[in-house]
């Protein structure tokens, strides 16, 4: 694989070009296969800054081109040792030139979608700016994904009134299966990495929570994942975003959906919470996402479901089967809650699940653990956060995150 950013006016464009043993099918990180559409993407940015460091270009870069690489990457500029060996560890992959010095950086940033776990992050971090990642159409790639709007949520993005940085794509695009989408899900914080040094950044903030970063997320179903690929920062990708100098910190690691909502629908950002990525005036309350956060503020809020979805609709058509279930400790959440669940879509996943709030009630607390692997400059806050805001896990509680999947784990 070879790679390139050249600048265009206020934009960084990356081409990439394969190498003979590499293929237009990968696979990210996380397992999924994917087919590649497009071989070059660009990214807006407010100002292109004059140099940006090669570490940031060859790890913004590799965001983008890792699921396609087989054996070397060459990137345009010479990168550090330690991000060589960081790649070299973390994908098998020689990647080069080698010899640049490596950099760092002091402000920790938030990688704001505007869903309730980046609220709730930026809830936690008051002082930090916003990067916010914003879809843009692909001059090559017709876009069958209009219903998709990414502008609604770059205006709620603007609204909050945070220092905020919008960064404009097309880099989604590059993918052609399983749909438009991040090539691996780090590539969000491309924009942020090429601005790293602009923004003095030596940490970016991800609103991945509890249930992504150890139990599994969607895609391992019921599995501890202590050593999760994406988010670990023993794994590939803390390793590498750690070498570039822009650490991976994950301050609602410890914590579920259900807290990282109660912290959203708590906080001054309130009313530019937005999880639904179709509506326009406000989440459109019919696609799958709306559905299962529509369960979690129920629960929260203690109050009966309201959705217009019935059981026979293709979102709710998987609450009608069995378990496992992506995001199952949610589903047992408010399963538990919800009053009069049993009438609702979710009425045959909780007779599955029966699960209660004493059997959900570790997910109301903080997993000590991952305050613990925060890189240390921010660690504290996080810390004092959690423990004035949401307390922490006993040991007994923390063994069901540990035993997350066994039999002993799922009751
Ligand atoms: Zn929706």
């Amino acid at each position: 694989m070879r790679v390139t950013w050249t600048t265009e006016g206020d934009a960084m464009r990356l081409d990439f070009r394969l190498d003979a043993e590499d293929s237009i099918t990968g696979f990210c990180a996380d397992g999924q296969p994917l087919k590649m559409a497009t071989n070059s993407c660009r990214v807006e940015l407010p100002r292109v800054p004059r140099e940006v460091h090669p570490d940031l270009r060859a790890l913004a870069a590799w965001t983008v081109v890792a699921p396609w690489t087989r054996r070397t990457v060459t990137f345009d500029g010479p990168i550090s040792p330690g991000l060589a060996a960081a790649l070299a560890e973390g994908w098998g992959v020689e990647a080069g030139p080698v010899g640049g010095t490596p950099r760092s950086g002091d402000r920790l940033a938030v990688s704001y979608s505007g869903g309730a776990d980046s609220v709730a992050v930026a809830a936690m971090l008051p002082d930090a700016p916003f990067v916010h990642f914003q879809r843009v159409s692909h001059p090559r790639v017709p876009n069958r994904w209009t219903h998709y709007r990414a502008d609604v949520l770059a205006r709620l993005a603007e609204k909050t009134g945070r220092e905020l940085t919008v960064v404009r794509s097309d880099l989604e695009f590059t993918l052609a299966e399983p749909r438009p989408g991040y090539p691996e899900h780090h590539a969000v914080a491309a924009g942020a990495l090429l601005l790293a040094d602009e923004l003095d950044l030596g940490g970016l903030a991800f609103g991945y929570e509890l249930g992504s970063r150890w139990l599994g997320g969607d895609r391992y179903l019921l599995r501890y994942t202590p050593d999760n690929p994406m988010w670990a920062p023993h794994g590939a990708w803390g390793r590498a975003f750690a070498a570039a100098g822009v650490h991976i910190v994950l301050p609602v690691g410890g914590v579920s959906e259900a807290v990282t909502m109660r912290l959203a629908l708590n906080s001054s950002l309130r009313e530019q919470v937005r999880w639904c990525l179709r509506g326009v005036d406000g989440p459109c309350g019919t696609c799958g996402k709306c559905l299962y956060k529509e369960l979690i503020q129920a629960a929260v809020e203690r109050r009966p479901l309201r959705t217009a979805v019935g059981p026979k609709r293709p979102v709710a058509r998987k609450w009608q089967e069995p378990p496992p279930y992506g995001g199952q400790e949610m589903i047992e959440y408010g399963c538990a809650r919800v009053p009069g669940v049993e009438g609702t879509v979710f009425g045959r996943a909780a007779g599955f699940l029966g699960a209660t709030e004493a059997s959900t009630a570790w997910l109301d607390r903080c997993y000590p653990p991952a305050v613990e692997e925060i890189p240390e400059p921010w660690r504290k806050q996080v810390h004092d956060f959690m423990a004035a805001e949401v307390g922490f896990m006993s040991r007994d509680e923390a063994r069901r995150v540990e035993s997350w999947g066994t039999a002993q784990g799922s009751r």
